[in-house]
């Protein structure tokens, strides 16, 4: 394994896709992963990364190639959130990822965080502002909560359309906190109670005897 002075990458905290300068990496573990310190060309900030190594089984040689590469440093802050349904996770870290780089883009992204969350619960056949709706008549969000998503939706048309009006960075963090919210009403607390439930009822099992 021969290590590379320079890899070009994206760099998370820039947002561009740039030389990183490799200051180190570790000797494999695991067999097949290291760890890459790095930093940027363009912005001279410090990212860590892990890479995977897979043997090419054709190369008589059986030499190594880098075949997953996942950024440890600056994280994208998605790991608060251990339930998140596998879509509504993949709009939210792509809103989580551009945040830092382009106000009106994470605008978009958080209406197709809203539109998947939508989607999640079965309502999909109006405009986002009928499901948001929809949902808060199901009482899937109470009214305050309805009311959040509903502004969210009004200020991602603004990052959505040309209207000569844009998102302010200054905002970018209240509507993260107000994204942060509905999933957390939605998701991440329900998800939690059942855990805490799950447990609490093995424990209740095992304390009858009824576990082996
Ligand atoms: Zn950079």
């Amino acid at each position: 394994m021969v290590q590379d002075p320079e890899i070009v990458s994206t760099c998370r905290h820039c947002g561009n896709c740039t030389v990183l300068r490799v200051l180190y990496e570790s000797e494999r573990r695991k067999d097949d992963v290291t760890l890459l310190l790095v930093d940027c060309r363009s912005c001279e900030e410090a990212s860590l990364l892990e890479r995977v190594w897979t043997r090419d089984l054709f190369d008589p040689f059986g030499s190594l190639s880098v075949t997953e590469e996942t950024v440890l440093y600056p994280s994208t802050g998605a790991t608060q959130f251990r339930f998140l349904p596998r879509e509504v996770r993949k709009e939210y870290e792509s809103a989580l990822n551009i945040m830092r780089h382009d106000a009106n883009a994470f605008g978009v992204m958080v209406r197709r965080t809203l539109e998947a969350v939508c989607k999640e619960r079965g309502v999909q056949r109006g405009t986002l502002a009928c499901n948001l709706r929809e949902m808060a008549s199901r009482n899937e969000m109470p009214g305050t909560l309805a009311d959040i998503a509903d502004h969210l939706r009004l200020v991602s048309n603004i990052g959505a359309h040309h209207s000569g009006a844009d998102i302010s960075k200054d905002d970018l963090p209240a509507l993260l906190d107000f994204l942060n919210l509905v999933l957390e009403y939605l998701y991440e607390a329900p998800g939690r109670l059942r855990a805490l439930q799950a447990k609490a009822s093995h424990a209740e099992r095992e304390a009858d005897g009824t576990l082996e």
